[in-house]
């Protein structure tokens, strides 16, 4: 009984120290220069999205063959995303302007403690 009590409690801490490692990890590797932009779509172009940010201002992002759309989790596509969308876009400064790497849209876990 006790036992199973110490085993299950180190199992646990051993998943939560591989998850930060995992999230420590894609931060430094997928997050170089990255701009995050945060914030709900204004306009949709086939090459841009305007994203109006919490701070108000409107930032546009260029969309590139390298775009990868995200909704819910799952991979989407320009087509799926809808002016008035909360969206957070990973993107790359390219001279004065910003590519998108990466556009989430969609219901996500809302405090990262989700059970999966
Ligand atoms: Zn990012």
């Amino acid at each position: 009984m006790l036992n199973q009590n110490i085993s299950s409690a180190k199992l646990r801490k051993i998943i939560w120290v591989l998850f930060a490692v995992l999230l420590s990890s894609s931060t430094l590797f997928g997050h170089g220069n990255e701009k995050h932009v945060m914030g709900t779509v204004t306009a949709i172009t086939a090459g841009s999205i305007s994203v109006e940010t919490t701070a108000h201002q409107v930032q546009t992002v260029q969309i590139t063959s390298g775009t990868k759309f995200v909704r819910s989790g799952n991979p989407s596509s320009i087509s799926e995303l809808k002016v008035g969308d909360r969206v957070v876009i990973h993107a790359k400064p390219s001279g004065d302007k910003l590519d998108a790497m990466e556009v989430k849209s969609g219901a996500e876990p809302k405090n990262g403690m989700s059970k999966k």
